[in-house]
């Protein structure tokens, strides 16, 4: 081999590797040099002489700095500012040390502080409170400033130049709320009833200069502490945590915590973290961004506390995310529900004043489209587009822009059709976390196209971290990762951190932490590099973009988002649920007959759009996450009770005026009105068409047997024993059981009582034997027997099951109860086993059916072992089926061949007295020849739907044609349901008027008609409009923009709906 001779060799040492060893030198023991780290920042044994003594510079308390006068409002009142500050009110002195209550009762504080003259050059002075609960920073003229929490959290207001006057005497007001965060539960215990004589202490009352160096220096050594604990050991990244914060320590002590060493520290902190965390600077790198951080407070408008207390929460936590926007230039808060920013608007002008400046400059963003964060499983269909209507028309008219996002990160399960409604309200996105706490099955993805029961989609996304109320930890940035379920199309994601559920939202803490998490992951890695400054709907435009150029293809998850918790919720609080059913009828039936009243041209009449809409704010309030499904506390109960006591009184009162205007009388005939649109039989017309059919016949004590047209049923200790259908020929209770069996049933979930019922709750079934059966009605029109069944010495049940003389139409064998109820966690239901065999059942759905399997095959079919339907649920097989109506229940379930209706619950937190009282619950059975089809659809509308009593109409030709119009013409598929004929937002003629901030009235009449196709098929029809004069007709959205022009033919209008569609129509008359 060739190559030169090397002539330089290489020295045997080197200048800088000493030859002698200096001293011997150990291995590091990782977990002991990790351990070490918490004496630095812990408040323990060490707070005296490690970073913690060093965050404050100085610290005064008491008189002559800070002086303090109190004023407790009478009773649990809440007065505003003005009403509290009245000169009549005494304030008197106070101190540290003191108590207040009890729960609920509201103390307002007038804070007279002096800054020490010493305190001239201080870089940060701050107000510390604690009154272990709640409160408000207010100025002495009355603008509200910030919100406060207690219990050592965000217990620091901030002195503007303003305030930092030294030797001045300044003014402010603290109002002080005897509630925590999550309300007044006793103990640790957050969803135990509140206790209602709970006492606040105020602990703190200071004035601090920060030590801003150490407090920084503190966020430092968090952040890097967390890499060190939490990054892998087999990273270098985590070695090298580990040896900066043990360097930043030494440091510390040989300074002996001085101001200086303190600022050393920090440069050592920066070998780790960059030196660019001070400032929003951090994120000014284009460097590609995996996790998007998003601040929100998600406060639940009731829940642990009532409507009032919330109306508070709000004013607190969004003035205190208006001064964070102030302060944070990066900084991005979202914020859902109308209703909360509707309160603000009307009960801190200030405060949303301040938020509308915020929303203008694009820091503060409304987002979620809805009035509130809604349930989606009980609302209809008509009550989730109004979500949306009342939702967006809000923050259009308020902030000129409407939301792309549905925000619902805490909602109980989620409707097949939010797709499409989503899509028909404007917006393509959805938001998501709850499924993260599914007890059965993890779910598969974290951003997927969600697709609705008519094919409609939405990009969903589900934020990795697995919660809606971050910390903003190193953690939840790393699982941003970590969980990541979706990394196949796309890895980024959403942070959506902020304290929560009672409101609050981010801390200055964690918008520190998160700049720091960024400096880690642009100076040494592995930490998934996250982003602030960018809105959710960038996140999703990227999305988007990305899938419509096909660089990705999201996967698709079709139908229900059904959560594996919770499933109590369809059956809690049973007079709530039914209060919502019954004011969504009213307000179908008030909507339609108003419409026609203006149609008539009646002089005088004004469609009360105005009363309208305060009955559907209040129906939408209700329908909130925790109030619907009964997850509230007493109070919230007492308070949704009035809400819809003054809508039913205002509705019964505004139908009353529409029947007069349509020219019914006080006098004639008793006569019905039907409001749905097809014709049905009503009993009048029954009566006459027939001869008595009904007859029932006692067989011994306790056997019955009543008969119709229709069917034979043998009642034997108050259940069918046998139901035969004589026209279809054959048995729908199979030889040997029992329908319309009373089942109880012991209902202790793990934790969560009035949200879950448990799978193992199926094994303590019980069936209840009535004692006593008698008969109760005769015939001819109608047979009944009525039987009592004891459940225990407080409770009992009397069921009275009837068969009326028809046979015409689709003839039903109702039930009605009055239950006494009085149990402790136990869950009672009837049961239906039929003679059928399939192994999916059908339940109704908001514009639609859903299926649900009726065996336990996989964890995600025995999942489902409880469900929620609207109006019916069916069990079908060829030929012949089965569908159990209800009027006002949700919760269902079928297994196997055994249907069963959920009828009501007792769980005792957070109410303590939840569905403890008598009740009143129909339901009924329709066998059916055939296919599951319109028959069982229309029978769950007249079910809950019942005709207008009225008294005949004198002139009864003058309304004929407008009583036809808006139904469809028979030769229509007659799986096309009108679900909601109303007048259009923003006619002239009916806009309200007021400047209450709606949106503008335009020139011109209409009527819109909302269309489905209810059973999962192409839908043709005709609308008939006779009487209408309608010039012009349009299909729009459900927020009534037009979309395209239709023609209006002779006969009507004529449509065509793909299966499950929701169609809305808008006719310009005239
Ligand atoms: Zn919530």
């Amino acid at each position: 081999m060739g190559g030169e001779k090397d002539t330089k060799m290489p020295s045997a040492s080197s200048a800088h590797y000493p030859q002698l060893a200096v001293r011997p030198v150990g291995k590091q023991i990782t977990s002991i040099y990790q351990d070490r780290l918490r004496q630095f920042v812990d408040g323990g044994q060490y707070s005296g002489v490690n970073l913690v003594a060093r965050l404050d510079d100085a610290r005064v308390s008491g008189s002559p700095n800070v002086k303090l006068h109190v004023w407790s409002a009478p009773g649990l009142e809440r007065p505003t500012f003005k009403e509290a500050t009245s000169k009549d009110n005494e304030f008197k002195k106070t101190s540290i040390g003191e108590s207040f209550g009890p729960s609920w009762s509201t103390h307002w504080f007038e804070l007279r502080f002096t800054v020490p003259k010493g305190w001239k050059s201080k870089r940060q002075v701050e107000l510390h409170w604690d009154s272990q609960g709640e409160a408000m920073v207010w100025t002495k003229d009355g603008k509200p400033l910030q919100g406060l929490t207690g219990r050592g959290e965000r217990t620091e207001w901030i002195l503007k130049d303003e305030y930092r006057e030294v030797g001045k005497e300044h003014t402010i007001y603290i109002e002080m709320a005897c509630n925590s965060m999550f309300g007044n539960a006793p103990g640790g215990d957050t969803i135990q009833p509140p206790d209602p004589n709970k006492y606040y202490t105020l602990v703190e009352c200071d004035l601090v200069s920060v030590n801003v160096d150490a407090r920084a220096l503190y966020y430092d050594f968090w952040i890097i502490g967390d890499a060190a604990r939490e990054f892998p050991d087999d990273s270098w990244e985590q070695h090298k945590a580990l040896q900066i914060c043990n360097e930043i320590m030494d440091c510390f002590i040989a300074g002996e915590g001085s101001n200086d060493c303190i600022r050393e520290c920090r440069k050592i902190a920066q070998r780790y973290l960059g030196d660019k965390i001070d400032s929003a600077e951090v994120y000014a790198n284009k460097q590609p961004v995996l996790v998007d951080g998003i601040g929100n407070c998600h406060i639940d408008s009731c829940w642990l506390w009532p409507w009032a207390e919330t109306k508070r929460k709000v004013a607190r936590s969004w003035s205190t995310q208006c001064d964070m926007l102030d302060r944070y230039p990066e900084y991005r808060f979202v914020a859902s529900q109308a209703q909360q920013f509707q309160w603000l608007e009307q009960l801190y002008p200030y405060a949303f004043d301040r938020v509308k400046s915020h929303v203008k400059e694009g820091t503060f963003q409304p987002i979620g489209g809805s009035w509130v964060e809604h349930d989606t499983n009980m609302p209809s269909g008509e009550s989730l587009v109004r979500q949306f209507l009342y939702g967006q028309r809000y923050f259009e008219s308020r902030f000129g822009q409407r939301c792309r996002t549905f925000w619902l990160p805490d909602t109980f399960g989620y409707s097949p059709q939010i797709p499409q409604i989503c899509r028909l309200a404007g917006m393509n996105r959805f938001l998501t976390n709850k499924l993260s706490w599914n007890n059965i099955n993890n779910f598969p993805h974290t951003t997927f196209n969600w697709v609705s029961l008519d094919g409609s989609q939405v990009i969903c996304h589900m934020p990795p971290s697995e919660t809606y109320t971050a910390q903003a930890h190193f953690g939840d940035v790393k699982r941003s990762e970590s969980q990541h379920k979706s990394m196949d199309q796309d890895a980024t994601s959403l942070l959506v951190y902020g304290k929560g559920d009672g409101g609050g939202g981010p801390t200055f803490e964690m918008l520190e932490k998160l700049r720091r998490c960024r400096g880690v992951s642009d100076t040494v890695g592995r930490l998934p590099r996250v982003h602030l400054g960018n809105s959710v709907e960038d996140f999703f435009d990227r999305l988007e973009k990305k899938e419509a150029t096909g660089e990705t293809e999201l996967v698709t998850w079709y139908g229900e988002l059904y959560f594996e918790f919770h499933r109590g919720t369809y059956t809690t609080q049973a007079d709530n649920k039914k209060n919502n059913r019954k004011s969504e009828v009213l307000l179908h039936d008030l909507e339609y007959l108003a419409t026609l009243v203006t149609l008539k041209g009646v002089k005088g009449y004004k469609y009360p759009k105005k009363q309208i809409d305060k009955m559907w704010e209040g129906v939408l309030l209700c329908q909130f996450h925790d109030c619907l499904p009964g997850s509230s506390i007493e109070m919230c109960y007492d308070d949704s009770a009035e809400i819809y006591a003054d809508i039913f009184e205002t509705g019964g009162h505004l139908i009353k005026e529409a029947l007069k205007a349509l020219g019914y009388g006080d006098k004639g005939e008793p006569s019905t009105l039907n409001t749905l649109s097809w014709e049905r039989s009503s009993p009048a017309t029954l009566e006459a068409a027939s001869k008595p059919h009904a007859t029932v016949r006692q067989i011994s004590d306790s056997e019955f047997t009543l008969e119709n047209d229709a069917f034979q049923i043998s009642v034997e200790d108050g259940a069918i024993t046998s139901l035969y259908d004589k026209r279809a020929h054959r048995e729908v209770v199979p030889k040997g059981s029992r329908a319309n069996q009373l089942v109880l049933f012991d209902d202790k979930p793990l934790y969560w009582q009035a949200w879950d019922v448990e799978v193992y709750h199926l094994r303590s079934r019980k069936e209840l034997k009535a004692s006593s059966t008698t008969i109760t009605d005769h015939g001819p029109d109608k047979v009944s027997v009525t039987s009592l069944t004891e459940i225990s010495d407080k409770s009992w049940v009397k069921t009275t099951l009837s068969l009326s003389a028809s046979s015409s139409g689709s003839p039903i064998i109702e039930t009605t109860a009055e239950v006494e109820w009085h149990e402790t966690m136990k869950f009672l239901k009837v049961e239906f086993p039929v003679a059928i065999t399939n192994t999916e059942a059908s339940y109704e759905t908001q514009f639609g059916i859903v299926k649900r399997p009726t065996h336990y095959n996989t964890s995600w079919d025995m999942a489902k072992f409880e469900v929620c339907c609207h109006k019916w649920a069916d069990l079908s097989e060829h030929g012949y089926g089965v569908s159990v109506l209800n009027d006002s229940k949700y919760g269902f379930a079928t297994a196997g061949h055994v249907m069963r209706l959920s009828l009501l619950r007792a769980p005792k937190a957070p109410d303590a007295h939840a569905d403890m009282k008598t009740h009143h619950i129909r339901w009924a059975i329709l066998p059916h020849d055939g296919a599951l089809d319109e028959r069982t659809v229309r029978a769950g509308y007249e079910f809950n739907y019942p005709p207008l009593h009225v008294k005949a109409h004198p002139q009864p030709q003058e309304l004929a044609s407008l009583l036809s119009a808006f139904k469809f013409t028979p030769d229509s598929s007659p799986s096309l349901v009108v679900d909601t004929v109303k007048r259009g937002e923003d006619d002239e003629d009916v806009h309200p008027g007021d400047s209450s901030g709606a949106m503008l009235a335009k020139r011109g009449r209409h009527v819109i008609v909302r269309v489905y196709e209810s059973l999962g098929g192409r839908g043709r029809g005709t609308i008939r409009l006779d009487g209408v004069k309608a010039t012009k007709a349009w299909k729009c959205n459900v927020l009534e923009d037009e979309l395209e022009e239709l023609e209006v033919g002779k006969a009507g209008l004529r449509v065509e709906l793909r299966a499950f569609e929701v169609a809305t129509y808008k006719l310009r008359v005239g």
